[in-house]
């Protein structure tokens, strides 16, 4: 075809387009960011579910900018399902929230978003799509094919058939490639349905070669395929849309998933074409599990493993700040060493660099993550602790919040024994645990049944409890109310002397720890606790008396 011929191609196929791609280039202009900073997005489509390798890849993303000083965003690719899953955005975008993970620019919920490279959702997008498909048209670089879907399935069969190297839209076989523009129009004039494809100058002999971030050289066989741009609704595929959004946004890093690696090829054929600077790439890998019956190394699968759903984590209640540490331990593997030398700092001020990702599938093991958590809580203050586990309560169990919202303080100090100090308890993986964790606190869900150690025979149990009853009292400091346990020992044949004991063990009853373990069972009915005179604190006097009478009356 002509130059002119292509001009009026153009005109025929985009009768509504009137404006050309410069009027995009200004736009959105490069950025102004400092030398070296990065431009990087996350970009899922909205399927109404956060996979974790979603929030693994969004971290990745915000991390890469925020430590070269430069811009993430979030973009919304619904080209494929529509606008139809309205809270396919929201589980996305609040997934985000749960987790902390901020971008600085985009889509921030369904509806709403912000920054000047917008619109930030791709079925938003399409006039931009069709300007720079316009502008390929005019230079001959796209045409229309109106092969039918039983006709492309013919063109395959007989591809296999005749044993070519690779199937698809392409030099001979691209039947549509050489129409003449009266033949087009005749088509077009006669209502048939079209899609748009790309008119590749590859070759088969030749290879293409890209640094990838993360994996390195990378050399793979140049695109030949007439790839499809806009399908026959006018919407673009992936494959155009990346090329033009990444492009407008201004991305200079293309973080994403290995499954794109093959399709690469065929990007930076479409950026040469439309005269755009091919972006950095880097592909992250699958997160992966050793599967719990073949115990082999496998993809997190949706259907199989609840917990490749994040919304799986915000209902176990497990912190953002643990699921966040957990992901950059597998993420980076610098993480754990900066960790040690920099306790207390936010896990996403550290220093990210691609090139320390692991390119082999990161292992997910929900036991590491429930250790990573303890340890996190652990260093958490009461007052931020009862607050996320009031809220996650609130959300998940009722019950239980019913009971707690009824006197915050209390369960403030419930949550602070043991906590600040330099060998904190890490008794709590997750929100979920709290309520068992805290039963005994609470009359409502303290159930008094015990089992005494064996070494323990209920008469002597019932004679410590009375006596303890007779000597208790709340106000006592700590000292005194320890001196007091020790002084019930020798009346009742224990010994305060644990050394003593061990030494003589036939000469006594028990010692000091079985008695104490005694009221530690009637007060809390558990025979390991958090420190027993604070707990008796928190109780108070009345509670603490009401639950040695009984725990004595049932002996
Ligand atoms: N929408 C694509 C996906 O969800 C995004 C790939 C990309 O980041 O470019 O897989």
């Amino acid at each position: 075809m002509t130059e002119q011929e292509n001009k009026q191609l153009a005109a025929l196929l985009f009768p509504g387009i009137d404006k050309t791609p410069d009027y995009f280039e200004e736009k959105y202009p490069e950025r102004s960011l400092p030398e070296g900073a990065r431009v990087t997005r996350f970009a899922p489509s909205p399927t109404g579910y956060l996979h974790i390798g979603g929030l693994f890849g969004a971290l990745v993303d915000v991390l890469t900018a925020k430590v070269s000083g430069g811009v993430s965003y979030l973009r919304i690719e619904d080209t494929d399902k529509k606008r139809e899953i309205d809270d396919g955005v929201s589980a996305i975008t609040n997934g985000m929230k749960a987790f902390g993970v901020h971008f600085d620019e985009g889509v921030t919920g369904f509806g709403t978003e912000e920054g000047a490279y917008g619109p930030y959702t791709q079925s938003d997008r399409v006039e931009i799509y069709q300007t720079v498909a316009k502008s390929l048209v005019e230079r001959g670089l796209a045409y229309p094919c109106f092969c039918a879907a039983e006709e492309l399935t013919a063109l395959r069969e007989r591809q296999e058939a005749e044993g070519a190297p690779i199937t698809g839209y392409f030099g001979k076989w691209a039947k549509c490639r050489d129409l003449t523009f009266d033949e087009i129009k005749r088509n077009i004039d006669g209502g048939k349905s079209w899609v748009l494809r790309f008119r590749s100058d590859g070759s088969e002999e030749k290879r293409i070669t890209f640094e990838d971030m993360i994996r390195g050289k990378i050399e793979m066989p140049e695109n030949i395929i007439d790839e499809v741009l806009l399908k026959s609704d006018g919407v673009p595929t992936y494959h155009f849309a990346h090329v033009c959004d990444d492009h407008f946004m201004r991305t200079t890093h293309v973080i994403r998933g290995e499954e794109w690696i093959s399709s690469v090829p065929k990007h930076i054929a479409l950026f040469r074409a439309c005269g755009y600077r091919v972006p950095k790439y880097a592909h992250t890998p699958q997160v992966m599990k050793f599967d719990d019956e073949t115990g082999d190394k496998r993809k997190l699968s949706k259907r199989k493993d609840p917990e490749a759903a994040v919304s799986y984590f915000v209902v176990e209640g497990f912190p953002k700040e643990s699921l966040i540490e957990y992901l950059l331990t597998i993420i980076s593997s610098g993480f754990e060493d900066w960790r040690r030398a920099n306790p207390g700092v936010p896990a996403l001020d550290y220093p990210f660099n691609l090139k320390k990702m692991s390119s082999s599938g990161c292992l997910f093991d929900l036991v590491k993550l429930t250790d990573v958590s303890k340890n996190v809580i652990s260093t958490m203050k009461a007052p931020y602790v009862a607050e996320n586990v009031t809220a996650w309560a609130k959300e998940y169990d009722p019950a239980f919040y019913a009971l707690i919202e009824k006197n915050p303080a209390y369960l403030e100090a419930a949550l602070n024994i043991d906590r600040e100090n330099p060998k904190p308890r890490k008794d709590i993986s997750k929100w979920s645990e709290v309520p068992a964790y805290l039963s005994y606190f609470y009359d409502e869900t303290f159930d008094p049944a015990f089992t005494l150690p064996e070494n323990i025979a209920p008469a002597d149990a019932k004679a410590i409890l009375e006596s303890y009853i007779e000597v208790f009292d709340i106000n006592d400091d700590k000292e005194t109310w320890f001196n007091k346990i020790k002084a019930l020992c020798e009346p009742l044949g224990f010994t305060p002397n644990v050394k003593e004991y061990k030494q003589n063990p036939d000469a006594f009853k028990g010692h000091v720890g079985d008695v104490s373990t005694v009221i530690r069972l009637a007060v809390t009915a558990r025979a390991q606790t958090p420190d027993l005179y604070s707990i008796m604190n928190v109780l108070g006097g009345d509670a603490v008396k009401a639950r040695l009478g009984s725990a004595a009356a049932s002996l």
